[in-house]
């Protein structure tokens, strides 16, 4: 247990899942005797629980309970609407505190690299899941949904959630917290059909078998398989108990009849995008047969010389997350990550730790992992700060806590835990009289005047 004559003064940048979870164990490992500052540069809290998690999955952004609770210790404060590294330098910020935990997530998308990829009508998942959940950057996405058919790249549970919210009946999508503009935009979808492309077989596929299974209970949607693409476990996989699920519910889809008139989700594997055509708008998409050829215990796609053209009039690429650098601090642009030892961030250059600076979540560890892996990642940071701190490698700060208060209120306007809990009780109240659980403010101004009216 950590002991001290004042509580150890911690700054955490990001109020995801990591975020909350470092809160907690730090918390909870000092015996209370810590303060948090958490800041987010989004006015609301809760990273991808609130921008991420689909809408038809609400039993999952009840976890924000937790968050809550974490929030209501007596010595943690929230800046949200401040951005570390451009409304207040992480050189400003970094003295103000005994330790730093940078909890920012993997915001941006990965690309394809394919010819096409920037036509109108490609985008990434990141960007459409942003748009689906309201966030504020994503609001004004142009989504032209008037088309029949899409395709999704990738073999995730992003691509799963995207590909779900695509043909999913509206009916069930209207009592969630999806933001108005969705829901208004997927009552007048044309779309009829997805294809989803795996560049690698079915036992290599990165989505879980849940979320596999929901696909195949949607009502009034088809999920089809080519029994052909159902090639077996690869040794890499042999002793995968994911991988044996995801075959034995695909062999099941495989014999199922198809039901005429229903939309449809057509799972193809060992496929791969090599280009996206059309004049002024995505209209096609080239794609090229692949066979697996394991390399060093790793089954890799290589691709055939067998093409094929797929017309769609939308293109989501949902081939992963990646982490952003955050400006002052070190950054491994190969693996999007803040390098790091155990969430001790280093400096490459000198292979030097960077005193009382940490990481968690997916700028620690890449973007991998569901909500809850997130608390024993944070649990690893938090140990690692408090061996540090116990063992006297901390510069303490003499910074008083009021002085970051009137450094960010000179900066720009923010939002505290109560100004967020009035643009939270707002929206929910919004949402009341049409039975769903809140409706989404989704522009930066509105939150602020909303919390700003509480206040
Ligand atoms: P992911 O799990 O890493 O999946 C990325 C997919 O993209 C893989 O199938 C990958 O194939 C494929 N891919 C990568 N580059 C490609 C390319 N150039 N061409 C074609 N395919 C390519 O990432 P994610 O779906 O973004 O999910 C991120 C994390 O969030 C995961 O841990 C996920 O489980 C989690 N998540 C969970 C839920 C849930 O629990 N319901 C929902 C959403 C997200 P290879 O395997 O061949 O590289």
């Amino acid at each position: 247990m950590v002991t001290s004559d004042r509580p150890l003064r911690v700054a955490i940048i990001g109020a995801g899942p990591a975020g909350f979870y470092t809160a907690e164990h730090l918390q909870k490992r000092t015996a209370g005797g810590v303060h948090v500052d958490m800041f987010d540069r989004l006015p609301t809290p809760y990273g991808l629980v609130r921008g991420g998690v689909a809408p038809d999955h609400q039993k999952i952004k009840s976890v924000t309970k937790i968050y809550d609770r974490i929030a209501s210790h007596h010595d943690f404060r929230y800046f949200g609407g401040v951005e570390i590294g451009l409304d207040v330098a992480f050189s400003e910020l970094a003295p103000l505190y005994d330790a730093v935990v940078v909890t920012i997530g993997a915001p941006n998308d990965r690309q394809m690299g394919i010819e096409g990829e920037d036509l109108p009508g490609s985008l990434s998942a990141t960007d459409f899941v942003g748009w689906y959940n309201g966030h504020p950057d994503r609001r004004d996405l142009a989504v032209d949904l008037s088309v029949e058919h899409a395709v999704v790249v990738g073999n995730g549970n992003v691509a799963i959630d995207v590909a779900r919210i695509l043909v999913r009946d509206v009916n069930e999508l209207k009592d969630t917290d999806i933001a108005q503009h969705a829901l208004d935009a997927l009552r007048e979808s044309s779309v009829r059909s997805v294809t989803m492309l795996g560049r690698r077989g079915p036992a290599q596929a990165a989505f879980t078998p849940k979320e596999l299974r929901e696909l195949g209970e949607l009502q009034g949607v088809t999920l089809v398989v080519d029994p052909d693409d159902l090639i077996g476990l690869d040794p890499a996989h042999a002793e995968d108990e994911d991988s044996r699920r995801v075959l034995e519910a695909l062999h099941e889809v495989a014999g199922r009849t198809v039901t005429p008139g229903e939309r449809q989700i057509m799972l193809r594997f060992l496929t791969s995008p090599v280009a996206l055509t059309g004049s002024q708008h995505v209209e096609a998409v080239t794609v090229v047969r692949n066979e697996l050829v394991t390399d060093g215990g790793v089954a890799r796609a290589v691709a055939t010389d067998d093409t094929s053209t797929l017309q769609a009039g939308l293109v989501l690429r949902a081939v992963g997350y990646r982490g952003q650098e955050l400006p002052g601090l070190p950054f491994d642009g190969r693996r999007g990550v803040i390098p790091n030892d155990q969430g001790r961030v280093i400096d490459p250059r000198s292979g030097e730790t960077v005193v009382g600076v940490y990481v968690a979540g997916w700028i620690k560890r890449g973007p991998q992992g569901v909500i809850g892996t997130n608390k024993q990642d944070a649990g690893e940071t938090v140990g690692t700060l408090l061996e540090d701190f116990a063992a006297g490698r901390l510069f303490l700060s003499d910074a008083d806590s009021t002085y970051v208060s009137r450094l960010v209120a000179e900066r720009t306007p923010h939002v505290d835990w109560d100004g967020w809990k009035a643009i939270d009780q707002a929206e929910v109240a919004a949402g009341a009289s049409s039975g769903r659980p809140r409706i989404k403010i989704t522009d930066r101004d509105d939150m602020l005047r909303q919390a700003r009216i509480a206040g």
